[in-house]
């Protein structure tokens, strides 16, 4: 599908006023009204992780785990760049983590610094080729970089830069950062980098590599996360990291220091660490679906933990949509946190009705006489005797086409509940996201081109309810520092006045 960018058109959702009341219950149809939804998986997917180790002896193993503890973020492909101070390695394949870095790879990856990437990809194909770190050797020297987010101009500066002499090598948007910093007639590389980071909109938090420091930045509206930790290395030093979730830091041992601010471009080297801030004065638009569903629970990302964000949109959707039942089942695993918040908000018992199967692979034989809803009853099984005779509340995050909730209802359904009725963590979710998350068009959103009524009749609940968007906020804010959020798939309102107008025109138009 071709892209075309325009200036942002305020407005153009019209039909979402009224699913942000949001709230609904009616009666269960007998029949599912059929809708011509297409849907593998009804998750959205979080396009890439990064992270970046400065001044430590096994640097690509540590490297290797903070992927590894990066993993939901992005599952296609994955790559380790790293640097001893005269030489980049740099290895990149297709597969998981594990799979891509064994033993005999990571021993070709000497080096005390490294960044590393794992990458679902959005923009660009997915070949081998856009996988990250990308290499380039540019006038400033070679650079790796990696990059989560997506970049919303980069038509215009592709061709402006491709007039200027580029040659790219991908059809990634990170290489664009690269050719600009290549292209800049600053002085310093660290002001090349700032330069160039003031040049691109869009949404990126990045870690590059020189042969001697490392680099970490946000963009000026902090859309996605990145954090900085730091530990002792074996030698006695002091090692610092950097990673778009926390949870990473657990695993090495790492201490968890700050956010890098929205922004913010942190440089560090045999001086130290340095920052400066090459933008300002742009409202703070952190992703908020990050804390309903994309961040592991045990990260802590845009200063707040993203366990205790979950647990206040349960206890807020219990408030907001309680309605009598007998057990509070999650859609596992993302939904857990919410359904324990609703549980004790409604005093109700909490369940484990749903049990995901861990060992799923990517793809799969499917058995000979097809069996309705086959992918779901993959990944999930009810747990009969939870779930027999009673009124089930099902929790989850998200209804994007609306096809694997109806699967799920009418598995509990299946399973021998009375009732089923469907809580979901978030508002209904009307627009795609240009910021480096996977959404389908608008046309295939379902609450984009529903009612909550035809939804719940569709998935064939007996109730329907999304958390309201101020309740949302609410659970997602801090106390000691406000924090800005994008709602813009909730919303339609985006942070930046670029977005692509085929993505959001209302299915009415163009069927
Ligand atoms: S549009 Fe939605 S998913 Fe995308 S950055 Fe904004 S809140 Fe996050």
């Amino acid at each position: 599908m071709t892209h075309r960018l325009y200036q942002g058109i305020p407005g153009v959702i019209d039909r979402s006023a009224s699913l942000r009341a949001n709230r609904f219950c009616v009666p269960a149809p007998s029949a599912s009204q059929p809708l011509k939804f297409a849907a593998a998986d009804d998750k959205l997917r979080e396009e890439c992780g990064v992270a970046a180790i400065y001044n430590h002896p096994g640097a690509a193993r540590q490297i290797y785990l903070s992927l590894y503890a990066l993993q939901h973020r992005g599952q296609e492909s994955a790559g380790i760049a790293t640097a001893d101070g005269q030489h980049l390695a740099n290895i990149k394949g297709m597969g998981l983590v594990s799979e891509i870095f064994t033993d005999d790879v990571l021993e070709k990856l000497p080096g005390q610094m490294a960044i590393g990437h794992t990458r679902y990809s959005t923009t660009g194909d997915s070949a081998l080729l856009n996988a990250q770190p990308i290499r380039v050797e540019s006038t400033k020297g070679l650079i790796a970089i990696a990059h989560n987010g997506n970049l919303v101009n980069l038509g215009g500066v592709r061709a402006r830069l491709e007039r200027e002499g580029a040659y790219f090598q991908t059809t990634s948007d990170s290489e664009i950062i690269v050719q600009l910093i290549a292209h800049s007639t600053a002085g310093t590389l660290v002001d090349a980098i700032a330069d160039s980071l003031a040049q691109v909109e869009g949404a990126f938090s990045i870690v590059m590599m020189t042969r001697d420091r490392i680099y970490a930045a946000r963009d000026p509206r902090g859309f996605r996360p990145l954090s900085m930790g730091r530990m002792k290395n074996p030698d006695g030093g002091e090692t610092i990291v950097f990673s778009s979730e926390s949870c990473a830091f657990d695993l090495l041992r790492a201490e968890f220091v700050r956010d890098i601010e929205p922004g913010e471009l942190v440089m560090v080297s045999e001086d130290g660490v340095t920052s400066r801030q090459y933008a300002s004065g742009v409202a703070q638009a952190s992703c908020i679906f990050e804390h309903v569903y994309f961040a592991r629970p045990d990260s802590r990302i845009f200063g707040r933990w993203v366990q205790e964000s979950r647990d206040r949109m349960g206890h807020q959707l219990a408030r907001e949509s309680g309605v009598p039942a007998d057990v509070i089942v999650p859609v596992p695993d993302s939904g857990v946190t919410a359904a324990l918040g609703y549980a004790e908000e409604a005093g109700i018992p909490f369940r484990l009705g749903l049990i995901r199967n861990h060992y799923v692979g990517r793809t799969f034989i499917e058995p000979e006489q097809r069996v309705r809803d086959f992918g779901v009853k993959l990944k999930l099984n009810p747990v009969r005797n939870l779930l027999s005779g009673q009124r089930v509340v099902l929790i989850d995050d998200s209804i994007i086409r609306g096809t694997t909730s109806r699967k799920i209802v009418r598995m509990v359904r299946g399973a021998g509940a009375k009732e089923v009725h469907l809580r979901i963590s978030c508002p209904p979710t009307v627009s795609p996201c240009f910021y480096g998350v996977d959404t389908p068009r608008r046309q295939e959103l379902i609450a984009a081109n529903q009612s909550i009524e035809e939804i719940c009749r569709f998935i064939e609940a007996d109730s329907l309810a999304y958390l309201s968007l101020d309740g949302l906020l609410q659970s997602v804010q801090n106390q000691e520092k406000a924090v800005g959020y994008c709602t813009a798939c909730y919303t339609g309102n985006y942070p930046t006045q670029w977005v692509d107008v085929e993505e959001i025109l209302p299915a009415e138009a163009t069927v």
